[in-house]
């Protein structure tokens, strides 16, 4: 099976993990602090604060603005779950804004019009690894007096005008999951320039305890305060030590994303019904997915589905990212959300495939997910591929 993300473990990764299993500190030690700065110089960013995963990740972000009951968050309709959860962990509404058409990001002629007095903030999520329009989503944030978050889970590496995901909005949070560019098993952080929120979302991954064990540790005391309700998000030093290891290939992996995703969009130009999700100008995509359309004339879907089967029974693992979150039953049940909300996120989401993209794969797995996408779609028996 081709699968569509996966890990590359190397012998330096195992190295690296084995030496800190080895050391005096497994949790809280020097290798989280060095992990961050590892991130923090990649992006440009001031601070770094490493946690537990992703979704914690957000979480902290959301605490780290005092989001709580009565306070409304836009998200885009398109995203993994976790982006909006996050905003109901603290007990705020998420809202959801519909997402352009050819692109899947948050469009932010929508956002602007979900905009109430009980706002407080928007999150922005680089799908795909493609970053947002920015340069409208930041006069609008400013405008209203919201705070502007970037869910940069799919975008490590991706620029926006220059600048890297994780340096442009007020807070980034990214994910070290497996099929994420880089991992750390589980594991999340969050990067900002705002000194006072890197220092609540410390906390906030401690207990809310102000000092953590190796602090008091070199201070010889014992006493703490917890002064606020935190929670244990901590991410272990062997997990930072494989993150460390696996940012030096970063720059490597990336460039073999993009090689792999320009042949994907050569090959496909010319291909009747598959439309690649399009580019802004003036970016550079991180592509943690490659998402195709594919436009078959019916909108309920079911071409869609037949691709998805035939994919699956020639052992290539594509996937669908994502079923619009204000479509599943826990947010119409609980915030009333319902069809029709986000009529644009609604009728692409039923023509949406992401092709298997990772840095492991070799040129013949790439072949082959080309041959089996033209197979289909033009129906012959035999595809030739441009090599
Ligand atoms: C992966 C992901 C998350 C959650 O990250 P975890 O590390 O799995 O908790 C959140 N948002 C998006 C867009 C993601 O892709």
């Amino acid at each position: 099976m081709i699968s569509y993300g996966r890990q590359k473990i190397g012998r330096d990764d195992i190295k690296a993990v084995s030496e800190v299993l080895e050391s005096d500190w497994l949790t809280t030690g020097p290798k989280v602090d060095e992990f961050e700065a590892v991130i923090c110089r990649y992006v440009g960013a001031e601070h770094g604060v490493a946690v537990s995963n992703g979704t914690a990740a957000l979480h902290a972000a959301m605490f780290a603005l005092g989001i709580g009951p009565g306070d409304e968050v836009i998200v885009p309709a398109i995203t993994f779950v976790a982006t909006a959860n996050s905003v109901v962990f603290c007990g705020g509404h998420p809202v959801f804004a519909d997402v352009e058409r050819g692109s899947l990001l948050v469009d932010p002629s929508s956002v602007e019009s979900k905009i109430t007095r009980k706002t407080r903030a928007i999150i922005a999520v680089d799908y795909a690894g493609q970053p947002c329009n920015y340069d409208r989503l930041q006069p609008i944030a400013r405008k209203h007096g919201l705070k502007l978050v970037t869910d940069g889970c799919h975008a490590l590496g991706a620029e926006y005008k220059g600048r890297r995901v994780g340096s442009i909005a007020d807070l980034t949070a990214f994910s070290f999951h497996p099929v994420k560019h880089i991992t750390t098993g589980e594991g999340g952080m969050i990067t900002t320039d705002d000194g006072i929120l890197a220092a609540k979302m410390r906390m906030f991954r401690n207990h809310g305890i102000a000092t953590d064990f190796r602090q008091r540790e070199k201070k010889g005391s014992w006493s703490y305060e917890m002064t606020e309700l935190g929670y244990n998000y901590r991410i272990t030093d062997f997990q930072c030590a494989l993150g460390i290891s696996q940012m030096k290939k970063q720059d490597k992996w990336l460039r073999r994303r993009r090689v792999i995703a320009a042949r994907y969009d050569r090959e496909f130009r010319d291909v009747p019904g598959i439309s690649p999700l399009t580019k802004r100008r003036g970016s550079r995509h991180a592509y943690h997915l490659y998402v195709v359309k594919i436009e078959g004339g019916d909108t309920s879907g079911e071409t869609r589905a037949e691709l998805f089967a035939g994919y699956r029974s020639r052992g290539i693992g594509v996937n669908v990212h994502y079923i619009p979150v204000h479509l599943h039953p826990f947010y119409k049940r609980t915030f009333g959300t319902a069809e029709g909300d986000c009529p644009v996120a609604e009728a692409e989401y039923k023509k949406i495939i992401s092709l298997p993209l990772h840095q492991g794969m070799s040129d013949a797995d790439v072949r082959e997910v080309i041959c089996a996408t033209k197979e289909m779609l033009r129906g012959q028996d035999a595809v030739q591929t441009q090599d």
